[in-house]
């Protein structure tokens, strides 16, 4: 089977073409960051208006770069929730409307879940982590320890209290002057920072528990920039002393969510995933166990249309689809998903 994915849930656009058989055939991605950024976050009206414009060319260039033709097309798969409203109407009207034109089923996708089958795309199906196992969601907009007893079906241990992990990098690396989106360029800076300079408190990992806290560790770094001589150097320190704090505390809780749910394998999606640091201690940390970790490529920790039209080919060849309706939910509760069944 064939299927088309769409993501369009924030300033990402992605596209991609999963054949069930063949694996990843194709996939592209345009991301609005440079529109976004004279405003320093993301403006969802100028985000949907962007998607208008660049859905269509971009399915054209994934289905050229496929070598296929769009008849060939077996089902579509989009990003239903949770997201910006707009955003999400965007896909979800392209990939109904194609559906509908190709008489092709449509499957609405839940955007964590699609992250969290991201590390299964490039498998080969015998390599491929069977569930029960936990997964780490760690994006812009979610920090969460989930356990997954079946694709599909899925247990929330514990969440941010507050921001996410991916949003703690970004309000982080503004509040010490870098550009935004600042996530990934705190991270690299943390390369050249010396470990232990600064020592940031491990939020709530001193009791029971697998919530996460990280609001706080923020204001932290804000006192301690504040107090420093502000120079490169320091700066590089800092954002190193933050990583390892976030790292840490994520690894902690993870072994911590292992023992719980009594599995080793660990799956790890969103874009801090792909976080040198945090891969490095969470593969350290199955080594030691006699575990597996599990990640997606960096690529595909962030956004794209690829874990899209992967989720989705597993649903519809579980024979699940939507009515004709172009329906999209915002919010959206990953523990309400039906289970998919069977081996991925
Ligand atoms: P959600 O999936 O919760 O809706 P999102 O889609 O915006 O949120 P993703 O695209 O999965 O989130 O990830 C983006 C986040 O990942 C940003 O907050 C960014 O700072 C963070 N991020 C990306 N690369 C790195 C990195 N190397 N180190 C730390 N954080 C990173
Ligand atoms: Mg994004
Ligand atoms: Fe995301």
């Amino acid at each position: 089977m064939k299927v088309l994915g769409i993501e369009t849930s924030c300033d990402e656009t992605g596209v991609a073409v999963y054949d069930t058989d063949l694996g990843l055939r194709a996939h592209a991605l345009y991301s609005q960051i440079a529109l976004h950024a004279q405003y320093g976050g993301v403006v969802p009206e100028l985000a949907s208006r962007d998607h208008v414009r660049k859905l269509l060319p971009l399915v054209r260039q994934t289905l050229a770069e496929s070598g296929m033709t769009v008849d060939e097309i077996d089902g579509v798969a989009y990003t239903a929730g949770p997201g910006l409203v707009g955003a999400l109407l965007v896909g979800a009207g392209v990939a109904r409307s194609l559906a509908w034109a190709l008489d092709v089923p449509a499957v609405a996708v839940h955007h964590m879940e699609g992250h969290l089958l991201a590390p299964l795309i490039e498998d080969d199906p015998q390599g491929r982590p069977q569930p029960p196992f936990v997964a780490l969601l760690v994006s812009g907009g979610h920090t969460q320890l989930v356990a997954v007893d079946a694709i599909g079906r899925y247990r929330l241990l514990g969440e941010t209290l507050d921001d996410a992990a991916g949003e703690a990098f970004d309000k982080t690396a503004k509040l010490m002057g870098l550009p935004y989106p600042g996530g990934p360029q705190l991270a690299a800076l943390a390369e050249q920072g010396r470990p232990g300079t600064y020592r940031f408190p491990r939020p709530m990992t001193n009791r029971p528990g697998l919530d996460f806290s990280f609001s706080g560790l923020k204001t932290q770094v804000l006192l301690a920039w504040r107090d420093s001589e502000q120079s490169d150097e320091a700066r590089a320190d800092i954002a190193r002393g933050f990583e390892d704090a976030v790292v840490d505390t994520l690894a902690i809780k993870c072994e911590r969510a292992l023992d719980e749910a009594g599995c080793e394998t660990l799956v790890v999606a969103g874009g801090v995933g792909a976080n040198k640091r945090l891969r490095a201690k969470l593969a350290d940390m199955a080594q030691r166990r006699g575990g597996r970790v599990c990640f997606p490529r960096p690529a595909f920790c962030t956004d794209n249309g690829a874990m899209i039209a992967f989720a989705g080919a597993l649903r519809l060849l579980a024979g699940q689809h939507e009515d004709a309706a172009v329906r999209v939910t915002p919010r959206w509760d990953m523990a309400t998903l039906p289970e998919v069944g069977g081996q991925v």
